[in-house]
C-alpha cells in the first residue's frame, strides 16, 4: 500500500465544518465571526512517550486527547486537527487500530480531521488542533489572582502510578494496575469543563507534566504564588484506597510523588475567585466533571505545600521535563 492509499483509507473522511478538508494543497477553515482561532500541537515520539507495543487504538486516542486537552484548557471549542504521522513500515492492523482510536474520539467531540503529512522513518505522531473561542474570552495562564481559589479536575496521580508498574518499579495487582493503565493510555480530554468554565476561571491550564510544575507556569505568568493542602491531592489518586492498603504500601512520599508531580494526567488546573464557588461548582455539575478545591492564591510568590495539619511540607516533587 502506498503512500496515497494509506491516506485516503485510513485519514481521509468528508469534512462537515470545515470549507476544505484531505485532498488538497491546504485545508480551508472558516471560523464563525466573534470567533478567535485556538491553535495547539502535540507530538508524541516512540519510547518518549509511549512503548512501542502499546495497542494502536489507544495510541490513536491518546495522540488527539492530549491536543484536545490544550483546547480544553483554552476553554475553546474543538473544530479540526491535522496529522503529522513518520511510520517505520505500512501496517494494516496498526493503521486500522490507531485510526479506529483516532476517528473515536474526534466524532465524540465534533473534531475533524482536514489534513496532515505522511512520511516514513521512526514512529512518530504530531497532531495540530484548531478550537475556537468568542474573542477575549479564552482562559489563560496569566489571569490568576491573590485570594483566588485552586481547583484541579478529576483524578490524579494514576498514570504516574501505571508507568512505575509498567516499568517494574512497583507491583500492582492486575484490576488496580488495569484502571490505572486506562488512565496513563486513554486520558479524558476535559472539553466539557473548559467550555463551562469560560467566564468563571480566572487562569486555567491542563495537567500534563505534573500538578506543581504546571501550576508554577499560572504562578510565572500571573505574578503570584500559592498555598496547596497536599491532603486533598494525595486523596485524588483514583487508586487511592488500594494506595493506602496495608497491601498497597506506598508511603505517603511516593502518594505525593505521583499526585503532585507524576505528569499525563490530562487534567485542568484553574482558578476563581472565592466568590464564584456557586459559578465553579455549577460547571462541574453542567460539565459532569468532578473538581476538587486543593488551595489559595497568595500575592507573595512561591509555591507552599502543606498537610492535613496545615505543617509545611518539603517541596521537591520534581515535575517532568523532556531536557532534565
Ligand atoms: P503535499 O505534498 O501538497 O504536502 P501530501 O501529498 O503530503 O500533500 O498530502 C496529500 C493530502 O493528504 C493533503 O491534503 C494532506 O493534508 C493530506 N494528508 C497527508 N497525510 C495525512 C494524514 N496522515 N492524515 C490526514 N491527511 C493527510
Ligand atoms: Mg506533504
Amino acid at each position: 500500500m502506498g503512500e496515497f492509499d494509506l491516506i485516503a483509507r485510513y485519514f481521509t473522511r468528508p469534512v462537515r465544518q470545515a470549507a476544505l478538508g484531505v485532498g488538497d494543497d491546504c485545508a480551508l477553515l472558516a471560523p464563525a465571526p466573534g470567533m478567535q482561532l485556538a491553535v495547539s500541537s502535540d507530538m508524541l515520539v516512540e519510547g518518549r512517550h509511549f512503548f512501542a507495543d502499546v495497542d494502536p487504538d489507544a495510541l490513536g486516542h491518546k495522540a488527539l486527547a492530549v491536543n484536545l486537552s490544550d483546547l480544553a484548557a483554552c476553554g475553546a471549542k474543538p473544530l479540526a486537527f491535522t496529522l503529522a504521522l513518520s511510520l517505520p513500515r505500512v501496517q494494516e492492523a496498526w493503521l486500522a487500530g490507531f485510526s479506529r482510536g483516532m476517528w473515536a474520539l474526534a466524532d465524540a467531540h465534533g473534531c475533524e480531521l482536514v489534513g496532515g503529512d505522511t512520511t516514513q522513518g521512526p514512529l512518530n505522531l504530531c497532531i495540530t488542533v484548531f478550537g475556537e473561542v468568542p474573542t477575549g474570552q479564552a482562559l489563560l495562564r496569566s489571569g490568576a489572582r491573590p485570594g483566588d481559589d485552586i481547583y484541579v479536575s478529576g483524578t490524579l496521580g494514576d498514570a504516574r502510578l501505571a508507568l512505575e508498574a509498567l516499568l517494574g518499579h512497583i507491583t500492582l495487582p492486575g484490576e488496580v494496575l488495569a484502571r490505572a493503565r486506562q488512565r496513563l493510555e486513554r486520558p479524558t480530554p476535559r472539553v466539557p469543563l473548559g467550555l463551562a468554565l469560560r467566564g468563571v476561571a480566572s487562569s486555567a491550564m491542563d495537567v500534563s507534566d505534573g500538578l506543581l510544575g504546571d501550576l508554577a507556569h499560572i504562578l510565572k505568568a500571573s505574578g503570584v504564588g500559592a498555598i496547596i493542602d497536599t491532603h486533598l491531592t494525595s486523596n485524588l489518586i483514583a487508586v487511592g484506597a488500594y494506595s493506602s492498603s496495608a497491601e498497597g504500601q506506598f508511603d505517603q512520599n511516593f502518594v505525593r510523588q505521583c499526585t503532585l508531580a507524576g505528569g499525563d494526567d490530562y487534567e485542568l488546573a484553574f482558578t476563581a475567585p472565592s466568590a464564584r464557588r456557586a459559578a465553579v461548582a455549577a460547571a462541574s455539575q453542567a460539565s459532569n466533571t468532578p473538581v476538587t478545591r486543593i488551595g489559595t492564591v497568595l500575592a507573595e510568590p512561591g509555591l507552599r505545600l502543606v498537610d492535613a495539619q496545615g505543617q509545611p511540607v518539603e517541596h521537591r516533587y520534581a515535575s517532568f521535563d523532556h531536557f532534565q
